[in-house]
């Protein structure tokens, strides 16, 4: 349901008293807390059950917030801002010291973006930066619409309704303090967009196996269902015996008697919007697996954003997928 402007000032009213308000963007529904109030920020690790060595994400609403966070803009930031900004393009830079520690897991640098959707720039701009990772608990696929928050914490959060994501992928974490900045996650921009806009290509960081990765976030398992997501190609289809929900995005195989296809037809965008719902349905419905078509490497070729899509399909899938 829409709500009223009266209704915000009344969320935002909540956040600044310390409460937690999950709220929409164009990627996915986070959980928002005063970025400037550990106090509140402590209730985001309790209430999701994230470990507390993984950073968190401070949105804001207009440039000028950047200054409280970081003591220096480059250039390269500012045009990336410029041109990305509001957009999913999360920017890690160098933290100011009064960060509090539990925003930036210890760290020091701080992860900032500027969503691209009404709601959550309304609501920023009158209660101040809000931390919000995605509103899911800890270890289940991101929300994409308020029903997954209710399936997750029952009517326990205030939430605000934005109805579907747009994206439904999280935004793409690009780090700038290092030269040339690395993509710790990527998201909907990708690297050849960022060359594009701005005339450097950033490396990509985001398979590092290193021991301790720069986005913590990354070493856990992520976005996954409680059934087993597995890789297919349509040759191995046959050979399925069981039940199965079988995502296909590109060709349209016969299905085994025992499977359920559901076909995307080349709308990717419309996959991705709807991957962690299809996960969430999945569980629903009882399946204990779920084969997603392979990608073909001229697929991938020439369409970088799909790397956002493989890259949370394989971490469902888990190791060595
Ligand atoms: P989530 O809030 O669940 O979408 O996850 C936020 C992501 O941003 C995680 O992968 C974090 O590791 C990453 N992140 C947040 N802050 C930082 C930071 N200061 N440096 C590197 N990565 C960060
Ligand atoms: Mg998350």
């Amino acid at each position: 349901m829409p709500h009223s402007k009266e209704q915000l000032h009344t969320f935002a009213e909540l956040l600044k008293q310390g409460e937690l308000v999950v709220f929409p963007t164009e990627t996915v529904y986070g959980l928002g807390a005063s970025a400037w109030n550990p106090r509140a920020v402590q209730k985001i690790f309790e209430v999701k059950g994230r470990p507390s060595d993984n950073p968190l994400i401070v949105h804001i609403s207009n440039v000028d917030m950047v200054k409280e966070f970081t003591p220096s803009v480059s250039a390269r930031a500012k045009l990336l801002m410029q041109k990305f900004w509001p957009g999913p393009l999360t920017l890690v830079f160098n933290k100011r010291p009064e960060v509090p520690d539990i925003v930036t897991a210890g760290m020091n640098t701080v992860a900032l973006r500027m969503p691209n959707h009404p709601t959550a720039l309304a609501l920023i701009q009158l209660s101040g930066p809000l931390v919000a990772p995605s509103a899911n608990k800890s270890g289940r696929p991101s929300p994409t619409r308020p029903e997954h928050i209710y399936a997750d914490y029952q009517r326990k959060l205030p939430v605000i309704d934005g109805g579907i994501c747009d994206i439904g992928i999280e935004s793409t974490v690009l780090d700038l303090t290092v030269n040339p900045p690395v993509i710790l996650r990527p998201g909907n921009i990708t690297a050849s967009d960022i060359y594009e806009a701005c005339g450097f290509t950033p490396t990509d960081g985001s398979d590092t196996k290193a021991e301790a990765p720069k986005s913590p976030g990354m070493k856990y398992t992520h976005y996954a269902p409680k059934a087993k997501v597995r890789w297919f190609s349509t040759g191995e289809l046959s050979a399925v015996a069981g039940p199965a929900l079988v995502l296909c995005h590109t060709s349209e195989p016969k299905m085994p008697p025992a499977a359920t296809g559901l076909f995307w037809r080349g709308d990717y965008p419309g996959f991705a919007r709807e991957l962690y719902d299809t996960f969430r349905k999945a569980d629903r419905d009882g399946f204990d697996l779920i084969l997603v078509e392979e990608f073909e490497p001229e697929q991938l070729a020439g369409n970088e954003r799909l790397l956002s899509l493989v890259n949370r399909i394989s971490k469902a899938a888990g190791p060595g997928s």
